[in-house]
């Protein structure tokens, strides 16, 4: 028997989403528990990949299924695809496993054709309407199959020909446009076709069929879905599937509309029905933003059973799914549709509060609504910045206009008025504010590349609320006092113009938009309460520790206040590139003799001793990780070439010769301490090793604060580490010196504190001897930026500008980051499991086995990346460090990780 392609609704269920698509699948769930949803089918995502591999040939035996199917929902609605008198009419819509929204096609009234649009406007006794929908299905059909769309510098050109026609009528809008006008539409649409693709419109409804299929396959490839996955990490080999459905028409008269709607209210997470409808219109003018539409309240005044109906429905579907849902439905004369339900996209604080709240009602438990949070977005954005109160308040005189609340968050930046500027400009470093009339999937290269997104047009459901919300950004949509006007490039507001360029700021937690830059705050995390009672259950299910990286007592205080368990790594050399400390630094590099350098040394131990001091009181009874210096020396030197251009136009002048002989002997030190590869110079312990008196000036520093904290009552528990070790003998060496140092230090003032000695482990052939570098080390933190380096042999300082974010763009590296999938991603900031993974897993088995006590973390930037965080669960590490920031998405991803493992009854081994 031939392979299943295709399933009716009743056929599937949630459950089958990798198969269905998400949308299909849903499609089939609501079916089954009978709601109303209007008949179809939908063709399996193998069926797409199949599709794509074959090269663009559909698989064996589909079609004839997808006929059979078709049979059925013509048996089900008593009508038929193509007949003239009861014409069937069907959209046709993507639906992958994820949602990505906006991202695929949808063709909708297909099956019109000169002869079906006469039995169309004599069934619903509305010519108007059929010449709508026919006129829909060109231009949707144009752009998606036929790929006749705006381009090179060209407007749309169907948007153009809508155009004109509006401009001649009163009211412009589309609905004022009458019969005659939209059939004289349909046909320059079709004349449109036939120049721009060089090819006739198929007025053959199977044709029309077959063709959009083919279409949402091919759209699964397309730049906007490949970029798009690449973006969030979704695999390209998961497949569209295709959801082939009846026509129901949300523009029959003023009885009938259209909407989209939210159970709980995605921006704040309040329980209340969110969402919008339009009377008399199709389901893309409410998602486009071409109609501002009527909250979805306002329904209940209009059509108060309709409205009783859905909220039962919302009901139903919230209880049955234990999840915020996000609905598409359409009424059409008085009678309710459900077009498709999905999980809702929300906000990080309506995520929170969703979850906490959901377990109050007793809809889920404490460990799924951790599951329920996405660590990176939602944490991280609750923790987004917003204005500083005060200086928005000193903004009110540069106020410009509000709109819709679309996403929270506040930003200022250059205003860019398409998204190819918005891209360029973002990529350049600038902070960018995309503002557009309204956006659309072809936008969202530049979103991404943006702070902040401002719409003239559209509602909080529209394609720029949507993405902007998924991708974390603050919007501002529907702002419908300003007006864009790209040919002049700026946008105006009560006649003030905004150039291209010029700075603004939005705020889209309240939809403000003002003129010029304001600065922004961080938000004061102990009054998230929601976010602070889910942490509280993370911290019950995680088994990893989490410790910050933390140079200054200043960001210990803050990640001490977002959870920091200790400090996993504090790196030294930081505090010596303070403007007051750099010239003594380099005075003990290019000290001409031992006691020269020794004097600087001198200097430099109590400012270091003071910079230890704050950070153990700031983490009183926590353990801190100190790290001894590790760079290479000439980083704390100006740069050779500098140098030399200064000796260059010393010498041409020829008027100061005292400057120029101490500048030309400076180059020398420093021509002297270039090295073809810094990175693997003399750097780490190399240096403790070589230059003994810099690291023991460093642990002298260290020990003296320890004792003199300890004094004044603080519980203080110093680790120090060494980096850079790739040998045993390096870090014997070094231990048996410095622990002589720390032990003279506690006997000069008198007072002894516990201490560890360890390791940093961030070169492979420290990874592959574990087993004796852990006979001399106490613990062992994966530096596994360093790791990655010289595991991948990529220059953690360049190879991102140069060709690794075109390998990950282009898929020449991918990476396994769990559930088997291999993803286009970036090795520097999530861990590559297989290579680098697999050194970290060999040193954790052998550090282990050769001391038991060893305790093991991770302190690389990784640390605070959730896929790198579960992978550091599953190979048995203690805590992950990362930046402060980070500590509350660390907590939260432990969390996950723990709870998938023992859900899954352990991982299996990567
Ligand atoms: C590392 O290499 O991962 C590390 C934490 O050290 P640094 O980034 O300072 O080299
Ligand atoms: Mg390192």
């Amino acid at each position: 028997m031939a392979k299943k392609w295709v399933y009716l609704f009743n056929e599937g269920k949630a459950e089958m989403r990798n198969l269905l698509g998400g949308k299909g699948a849903n499609l089939a769930e609501m079916t089954n528990i009978g709601l109303p949803v209007p008949p179809g089918f939908t063709i399996t995502t193998e069926a797409c990949n199949t599709y794509n591999a074959q090269g663009n040939e559909f698989p064996d035996g589909m079609w004839d299924q997808v006929l059979e199917a078709l049979r059925e929902v013509e048996r089900e609605t008593g009508k038929k695809f193509g007949d003239k008198k009861n014409p069937l009419l069907l959209s046709v819509r993507s639906g992958a496993r994820a949602s990505m929204p906006g991202m695929m096609d949808t063709v909708l009234n297909l099956g019109l054709n000169p002869e079906t649009l006469k039995g169309l406007a004599k069934l619903t006794e509305n010519q108007r309407l059929a010449n709508d929908a026919y006129r829909r299905l060109i231009q949707m059909f144009g752009r998606i199959v036929m790929g006749v769309k705006a381009g090179g510098g060209e407007e749309d050109p169907f948007e153009k020909i809508l155009g004109e026609y509006k401009a001649k009528i009163e009211g412009g809008q589309d609905t004022d446009l009458t019969a005659d006008m939209l059939a004289e539409i349909a046909l320059r649409f079709k004349e449109v076709l036939k120049e721009k693709a060089g090819r006739e419109f198929p007025d053959d409804p199977y044709e029309q069929l077959r063709m959009a299929v083919a279409a949402v396959f091919g759209s699964w490839m397309g730049k906007r879905a490949v970029d798009y996955r690449n973006f969030n990490r979704l695999p390209h080999n998961w497949g569209t599937a295709v959801n082939v459905q009846t026509m129901v028409f949300g523009n029959m008269g003023s009885d009938s509309g259209t909407g989209v709607a939210f159970t709980r209210n995605p921006a704040t997470g309040e329980k209340a029905l969110y969402g919008e409808y339009l009377v008399n219109a199709q389901g893309e003018d409410v998602v486009s933003g071409i109609r501002t539409p009527s909250p979805i309240g306002h329904l209940k005044g209009q059509w108060p059973k309709i409205y009783e109906e859905f909220s039962r429905i919302c009901d139903v579907l919230e209880k049955h799914y234990r999840d915020v849902q996000d609905m598409e439905f359409t009424i059409e004369k008085g009678r309710l549709w459900m077009l498709q339900t999905r999980t809702g996209k929300r906000t990080g604080a309506a995520a929170v509060k969703i979850a906490v709240d959901m377990v109050g009602e007793g809809l889920i438990d404490e460990e799924e609504a951790v599951m329920r949070i996405d660590p990176l977005l939602h944490v991280n954005q609750l923790l987004l910045p917003r204005f500083d109160p005060q200086e928005k308040m000193n903004a009110a005189e540069r106020f410009l206009a509000k709109g819709l609340n679309a996403s929270p968050g506040a930003a200022s930046g250059v205003v860019a008025l398409t998204a190819d500027t918005a891209e360029k400009w973002g990529k350049e470093g600038r902070d960018v504010i995309l503002v557009r009339p309204e956006t659309a999937p072809d936008d969202v290269h530049g979103m991404l590349e943006s702070r902040g997104i401002l719409t003239q047009r559209g509602g909080a459901t529209s394609h720029a609320a949507v993405v902007a919300r998924g991708l974390g950004l603050p919007c501002v949509a529907g702002c419908e006092a300003i007006r864009v006007d790209l040919d002049r490039r700026l946008f105006s507001v009560d006649g003030k113009a905004v150039k291209e360029g010029d700075v603004i700021s939005i705020d889209g937690t309240t939809g403000e938009v003002f003129a010029g830059p304001i600065a922004t705050i961080a938000p004061e995390f102990e009054k998230e309460e929601d976010l602070v009672t889910l942490l509280a259950w993370a911290d019950k299910a995680r088994k990893l520790g989490v410790r910050t990286n933390a140079d200054y007592p200043k960001d210990a205080a803050i990640a001490r206040k977002f959870g920091a368990e200790g400090i996993g790594l504090t790196r030294t050399e930081h505090m010596f590139f303070e403007e007051d400390r750099l010239p003594v630094v380099q005075q003990m590099i290019l000290a001409k003799s031992g006691q020269e350098r020794q004097a600087a040394l001198d200097k430099l131990l109590p400012v270091q001793r003071g910079d230890f001091e704050g950070i153990f009181e700031v983490m009183d009874g926590l353990p801190v990780i100190i790290r001894l210096i590790d760079p290479p020396l000439h980083e704390f030197l100006p740069s050779y070439e500098e140098l030399l251009e200064e000796v260059a136009i010393l010498r041409c002048k020829g008027d100061n010769p005292k400057e120029l002989a101490e500048k030309e002997a400076l180059l020398g030190e420093v021509s002297a301490m270039r090295e073809a590869n810094p990175m693997l110079g003399l750097r780490g312990c190399r240096l403790g090793i070589t230059m003994p008196g810099i690291t023991e000036m460093q642990v002298r520093a260290i020990f003296q604060a320890a004792c003199r904290v300890a004094k004044r009552g603080i519980d203080v528990h110093p680790e120090v580490m060494i980096p850079l070790v790739g040998h045993v003998n390096e870090l014997k060496l070094q231990r048996e010196t410095l622990e002589k140092v720390a032990e003279e230090v506690m006997e000069e003032e008198g007072t002894q504190v516990e201490y560890t000695f360890g390791t940093m482990i961030e070169l492979p052939r420290a990874a592959l001897t574990a087993g004796e570098i852990a006979q001399y080390a106490q613990f062992f933190s994966f530096g596994t930026n360093d790791l990655t380096q010289t595991t991948f042999g990529y220059s953690r300082d360049d190879a991102e500008g140069k060709f690794l974010l075109k390998y990950v763009e282009d898929k020449v590296l991918t990476l396994d980051l769990g559930d088997e999938q291999e993803i286009a991603a970036n090795p520097f900031q999530s861990l590559d499991r297989k290579g680098v993974g697999r050194l970290i897993r060999i040193a954790v088995e052998e550090g282990r086995a050769a001391n038991p006590d060893l305790e093991m973390g991770i302190c690389g930037e990784h640390g605070g990346d959730p896929s790198s965080i579960e992978f550091c669960h599953q190979v048995g590490l203690d805590y992950v460090s990362c930046s402060p920031y980070r500590v509350p998405v660390a907590r939260v991803a432990a969390a996950q990780a723990a709870i998938k493992d023992e859900r899954e009854v352990g991982f299996k081994d990567v």
